[in-house]
């Protein structure tokens, strides 16, 4: 074996003797939040599309008419040809929604995240972050060169701690509004608060909030992704006038690729529109997350996110394989991507589940984990 192969199946076989090793499993998404997996069909609760957008009709043909019009593909960066007047609209739209002069769209919310604090902050400047934010916040910080701090989860005092703590330099704070893996909400108000009295500048990711969750405060800085509640793919920052022409000229992760598919642009829009013509898809998806939460006497939800959490990585792959034979796709979420000790079921609610598929889940649940989810009324 070659030295490069003979480590990277060392590296996987420390995997697999911890239970982290992953793998891919080819699913067929289909209407109604089901998936088709190894030839079985189950009802998913492991997917963000929150809205049922992302196989809604008229999201779906205004992608197909895209292709008809402008083609597969940008065919450059967007500051050489590859810009379109659907780019425009979806950014006009974004900082509408958000109440922010301008956005910017990027290719994906990763992409943002690695673009935006190295464009604002560098050596001798301060990034830092809630302890549970997203992976790509944590690479942006890094890339940027600046020192890179955590605070305690949702704690503003400790936040203002590590922002007292600093010598100098500029200052950037980030945190999730909705929490990816714990489904819990930031307090924007206050870390806004400690932001202002430390001169630091915060940056919301909103990829689990975006159609779900009424909007807090206003962050200067307010990212998100498309590929989420919006059902499609991309990424945005939503800002000031002066931040947004800065990303268009500094953030790399925009000026060296190539600008997103102009079908991704008008499926985004076209999402959008439904979105807001019908806000009783978010309340839905909410809805029905609290009455999972409830049943299962766990924290009351207060987003579409409501984790199980089962403790080590072995039992919460068993749990989700039990689930998989009674027809429901919950998949396990392990270490790196939370905290070890605490792998878990992430159970994501839908407008496109109905009450029949919760209570399925709440029984199967009740019946493989009495231990964890036995706290029912
Ligand atoms: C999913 C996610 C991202 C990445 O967004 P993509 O558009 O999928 O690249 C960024 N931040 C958070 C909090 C996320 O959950």
């Amino acid at each position: 074996m070659s030295t490069l192969d003979a480590f990277a199946a060392a590296k996987l076989a420390r995997l697999e003797a911890q239970s982290l090793r992953r793998d891919l499993a080819p699913t067929h998404r289909l209407p109604g939040a089901l998936a088709r997996r190894a030839g079985q069909t189950l009802v998913s609760f492991s997917c963000n599309d929150y809205l049922g957008l992302s196989r809604h009709p008229r999201v779906e043909a205004a992608a197909k008419q895209a292709i008809d019009e402008w083609g597969a593909g940008a065919g450059a960066s967007r500051l050489v040809t590859g810009d379109t007047s659907l780019a425009h609209r979806l950014e006009a739209e974004l900082a509408r929604l958000k109440g922010a002069e301008a956005a910017l769209v990027f290719g994906s919310g990763y992409l943002a995240n690695v673009g935006i604090a190295p464009t604002l902050v560098g050596a001798g400047d301060l990034v830092a972050l809630d302890e549970l934010s997203h992976a790509c916040m944590f690479a942006g910080a890094r890339l940027s060169g600046a020192t890179v701090a955590t605070f305690a989860h949702n704690d503003p005092r400790d936040l203002d701690r590590v922002l007292q703590a600093r010598r100098g330099g500029r200052a950037l704070a980030l945190t999730e509004t909705v929490f990816s893996m714990d489904g819990d909400l930031a307090p924007i108000d206050d870390l806004l608060a400690v932001c202002a009295r430390g001169d630091a500048w915060l940056i919301t990711d909103d990829a689990h909030g975006f159609g779900l969750v009424a909007p807090q405060a206003r962050a200067p800085l307010q990212m998100g992704t498309l590929s989420k509640a919006v059902g499609v793919y991309g990424g945005y920052l939503c800002g000031s006038r002066a931040v947004i022409d800065l990303m268009k000229n500094r953030a790399r992760s925009f000026v060296y690729t190539t600008g997103l598919p102009p079908a991704c642009l008008a499926a985004a829009l076209a999402a959008l529109e439904i979105m807001q013509a019908e806000p009783e898809r978010g309340a839905r998806a909410l809805t029905l997350a609290q009455r999972f939460s409830r049943a299962l006497g766990l924290p009351a939800a207060q987003s579409a996110i409501v984790p199980v959490i089962v403790g080590e990585a072995q039992a919460a792959l068993r749990m989700s394989q039990q689930l998989e034979e009674r027809g429901f796709l919950v998949v396990a979420i392990r270490p790196p991507t939370v905290p070890a000790g605490t792998a878990r079921l992430r159970v994501a609610f839908s407008a496109a589940h109905d009450e029949t598929q919760v209570d399925a889940l709440i029984a199967a649940m009740r019946d493989l984990a009495p231990s964890i989810c036995g706290a029912a009324p």
